[in-house]
């Protein structure tokens, strides 16, 4: 209380506030980078459309448990990384942002009752996501992710067309060299011996394996495979392969994967250590890298079938694939290569005047061609005519629409900007004419 009495006038004033940042590992996107996000968003829907997903949305937190049971406890990302909200009261339900989408998209789908629809259900999330990760390069605790899951089908051709789908989003959203990396981590007829071997393998070398590693054979030996500690590099190399432990069955899907991906031309290398180490998973793996970063842990996507998920969250046993490809990463991926992440459009025209003060004509006119769609940048300052093209001319705007003593007979000087050419134009032609003029230099 005493404290609170004591705050003195000064410390109102900016120069005694404090300076706040965005937190930790998060980022705020600016216009340039966020016309970045929204090419790749455009690039992801327009994909969607045209592989038959359709968009939704989810809430950005769940219950905790959705992720705890969906994901998995023994994983990094709810054991490690999961955003837990504080509850409010005591007995307040324990949520959590989300880490990914698909535990969410498929919540969903059982609360609605998505089995009774056409299947497979094909549906797309385009937002961020969240983890509390130790945040570096290409790593960060809010980032965005477009994930695409087609749930009730059990492939294996919906598997290859999904990988095709992913691929495609790279070369669109023009990342070279991407690579479609593949494996086949079998279903619950052949992993568990194949798990079995592992933990036995990996048991035989416990005396070399880190504290870490220790741990994860007894909760979730599979994980072992995924070790980021290099010292593990050389005893994964010689561990056992599941690709050598497959069933009939898996075996068959995984021929029919490949045989599906052969023919539409989709490049890929098979990765026997490319595992997910939850047992709802099965079959077919996949992630994109660029080709030359695989050893970087930098994955710029990946998915896979998650045949047992739907029922683990409640709902009737049904097969189902997706993908969550990183946009981040990509937007990284674009500026290492010095492509532009997009292309900021300027204004078609700028609306300007002679007369400084008189910002009601200008005002009126530009919402006029705003009305009629057209993007005009409309010049509130009260400067000279000269500077105010000027400005025009420097923000690339194609015209320049003038206004002078015409318009009491209804008229503007259109002025094109690029041409250095002026002419005068009724006020009620000047938003076709403008139009026209869109379409030719696609402005606006
Ligand atoms: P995951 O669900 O971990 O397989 O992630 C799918 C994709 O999301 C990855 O390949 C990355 O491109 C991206 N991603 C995952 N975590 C992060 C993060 N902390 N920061 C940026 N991108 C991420």
């Amino acid at each position: 209380m005493a404290r609170g009495l004591r705050v003195t006038t000064a410390s109102r004033y900016p120069s005694a506030m404090p300076s706040y940042k965005s937190p930790r590992g998060t980022r705020d996107l600016l216009p340039e980078t966020r016309a970045g996000f929204s090419r790749l968003e455009g690039i992801a829907r327009s994909l969607a459309a045209r592989y038959g997903y359709r968009e939704m949305e989810i809430p950005l937190f769940e219950q905790a448990a959705v992720f705890e049971r969906g994901i998995g406890a023994a994983t990094d990302v709810v054991e490690k990384e999961l955003f837990r909200i504080a509850p409010r009261t005591e007995d307040s339900e324990a949520w959590a942002l989300r880490p990914e989408a698909t535990a969410g998209i498929v919540r969903a789908f059982v609360q609605h009752g998505m089995h009774t629809w056409p299947q497979p259900v094909k549906l797309t999330v385009v937002g961020p996501m969240f983890r509390y990760d130790r945040p570096q390069a290409g790593r960060y605790r809010q980032f965005w992710q477009w994930d695409a899951e087609a749930i009730g089908d059990a492939g294996p051709a919906v598997d290859a067309e999904v990988i095709e789908m992913g691929r495609r989003f790279y070369v669109e959203a023009g990342v070279p060299d991407v690579q479609v990396l593949l494996n086949s981590i079998g279903d619950s007829a052949c992993r568990p011996a194949y798990l079995a071997t592992l933990k036995a393998y990996f048991a035989d070398h416990s005396a070399e394996l880190p504290e870490l590693e220790l741990r994860r054979l007894e909760l979730n030996p599979l994980r072992l495979l995924d070790s980021k500690d290099p010292s593990m590099k050389a005893l994964i190399a010689t561990a056992p392969k599941i690709s050598d432990h497959l069933c009939e069955a898996c075996e068959v899907h995984f021929e029919a994967v490949k045989a599906h991906l052969d023919a539409m031309g989709v490049p890929y290398r098979l990765e026997p250590t490319l595992v997910r180490g939850l047992d709802y998973y099965a079959r077919t793996s996949f992630e994109f890298y660029r080709q030359g970063a695989e050893g970087q842990q930098q994955a710029l996507g990946g998915g896979g079938r998650y045949d047992g998920l739907v029922e683990l969250l409640g709902g009737r046993a049904t097969p189902a694939i997706g993908f969550a490809l990183g946009l981040d990463r990509v937007l990284l991926a674009l500026a290492e290569v010095g492509a532009d992440a997009a292309v900021e459009v300027p204004p078609l025209a700028v609306v300007a005047g002679a007369d400084p003060a008189d910002t009601v004509s200008r005002l009126r006119v530009a919402a006029l061609l705003r009305a009629e769609g057209l993007s005009v940048r409309v010049e509130l300052a009260p400067r000279k005519l000269s500077r105010q093209l000027e400005t025009a001319s420097k923000e690339h705007a194609h015209f320049a629409v003038i206004i002078g003593d015409e318009l009491a007979e209804g008229n503007v000087q259109l002025k094109d900007l690029e041409a250095g050419t002026q002419r005068l134009v009724p006020l009620v032609d000047l938003a076709r004419e403008l139009a026209r003029a869109a379409k030719s230099h696609r402005h606006g």
